[in-house]
């Protein structure tokens, strides 16, 4: 295949492409399908000789879009979402031409400076003040374990990274009980260890279920008292269970009044911040040392794309960053080097697909979306709470809720019977030691009928269970 070839076939792609999201309303959202029988359908030995891409081509679209879950389906009600609005993946297609590697300012000068143009939007744009940086990483994942890392250098005076851990006293890191097992991935292998991640109970009876401040407060005094030294705190805006949102103007001057660092994960709810009206949930957040959010969830920038938002980046650098004789370059000290700032040495070119979002769609566009799912859930959670057998359980928060009919064997039963029937896409949790159905409305295309299929659906489904 030369570029001729991919020419056409890039166009070719185009036209499966457009033909394919016509197709999915059509599709059942996950695909009826058991362990290893697509494996079956391509098992081949490792080619030896050149096939012509028309085979392959063929092979994929008779193969593969049957065997996968449709994420930009518009009744995928699952996890979050991971949007691609049609202007993101035209960017990829164009990030994807030049295959770019982005380690670099003298690597890759427009992505570099493109990164530091869409950090800032997407800051002024979240209503967060002047002041913040930030950069582009893959993963929520991978911007919190950042934090963390920068948390236990802090409290290390910057020793570990050279030193290692093993006569360094024990560090302590502080988050709700609702946080993302993100958190304690970072924990486990910051060093710092599953144990020493205190989880601190909620408020009782708060429709936020945010983390209480005094039994922060009285974690660190206890911690202190005990001889360990505490690092730092994770609060959530928008939990990936049911939506918790700690008290975050509470929360930080704990923190602070004990020199510690914050960290805010908004991984899913960040987005919402585009609308003033629900900055609410994230009140006090520009006290904040780091923030979290993904562009890839609810925004509309295709998987994957998660922005840092960093107070001050120094504490960051001097933990993740290393400048060997082979990365130098000239001027080192008049430009950005965002590998500096980050896990892996590599970079994709991500800044091109926030800045197609951004521009093709507007701050206004997006903000629609997004209040008009947060309101279809409403309605939908509502109507779901007048089926019989039905009680919503949690929220809505922002445009998440969950519910459950009769008992926990029951609900599991009905979860089952979704996702079999194939309109709807739904998944489980437990709350309150009690199994839950999770609701997100906000995939990209969704309409107000795709989300009023839900208490349709389950009314359905229930009167057969
Ligand atoms: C999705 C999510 C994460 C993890 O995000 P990744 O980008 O997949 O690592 C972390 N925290 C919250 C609150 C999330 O919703």
């Amino acid at each position: 295949m030369n570029h001729d070839d991919l020419a056409y076939w890039s166009k070719r792609a185009a036209d499966w492409a457009r033909a394919y999201h016509a197709s999915l309303r059509e599709r059942p959202v996950r695909p009826d399908i058991d362990p290893g029988a697509f494996r079956a359908r391509i098992e081949a030995p490792v080619p030896e000789e050149p096939e012509p891409i028309e085979r392959i081509f063929d092979d994929f679209t008779r193969l593969v879009p049957d065997a996968m879950t449709h994420w930009q389906h518009p009744r995928f009600f699952a996890y979050f979402p991971a949007n691609a609005a049609p202007a993101s993946m035209l960017a990829e297609q164009l990030a994807n031409a030049m295959a770019a590697q982005a380690m670099l300012w003298q690597t890759a000068p427009a992505a570099n400076e493109m990164e530091a143009l869409v950090i800032d939007w997407l800051r002024a744009g979240l209503g967060l003040p002047e002041g913040f940086t930030g950069t582009i990483h893959d993963s929520a994942t991978t911007a919190t374990f950042s934090a963390v890392l920068t948390m236990r250098e802090k409290a290390l005076g910057f020793e570990g990274v050279a030193k290692g851990l093993s006569s360094m006293p024990r560090l302590r890191l502080y988050a709700s009980a609702e946080a993302h097992s993100s958190v304690d991935k970072a924990a486990r292998l910051s060093g710092i260890g599953q144990e020493n991640l205190v989880r601190v109970p909620t408020r009782p009876g708060d429709p936020l279920h945010s983390m209480d401040p005094e039994a922060l407060d009285s974690a660190i005094r206890a911690d202190l008292a005990a001889g360990l030294r505490p690092a730092g705190v994770i609060l959530a805006t928008g939990g990936t269970s049911i939506g918790a949102c700690d008290d975050i103007a509470a929360c930080i001057p704990v923190a602070k009044a004990h020199g510690l660092p914050t960290h805010v994960d908004a991984a899913w709810a960040g987005s919402a911040m585009i609308a003033p009206e629900f900055r609410r949930l994230w009140e006090g957040v520009e006290a904040a040392d780091s923030i979290v959010f993904n562009p890839h969830k609810w925004l509309g920038a295709q998987f994957d794309a998660s922005v840092q938002f960093l107070r001050d980046p120094a504490p960051q650098i001097a933990t993740m960053g290393l400048r060997p004789d082979y990365l130098k370059t000239p001027g080192a000290e008049t430009v950005v080097n965002y590998n500096e700032w980050t896990l892996p040495l590599g970079r994709r070119f991500r800044a091109l697909k926030i800045w197609f979002l951004l521009r093709a769609e507007g701050l206004s566009g997006l903000r629609q979306r997004i209040r008009n799912h947060v309101a279809w859930a409403e309605e939908a959670a509502a109507a779901i709470a007048r089926l019989d057998g039905f009680e919503v359980v949690t929220g809505p928060i922002l445009s998440l809720f969950t519910f459950r009919f009769r008992d926990d064997a029951t609900t599991e039963r009905l979860l089952e019977a979704v996702n079999r029937d194939g309109r709807i896409y739904l998944t489980q949790t437990r709350h309150d030691g009690r199994y839950v159905i999770r609701v997100q409305v906000g995939q990209f295309d969704c309409t107000r009928e795709d989300v009023m299929m839900i208490p349709t659906v389950l009314q359905e489904l229930a009167g057969r269970i």
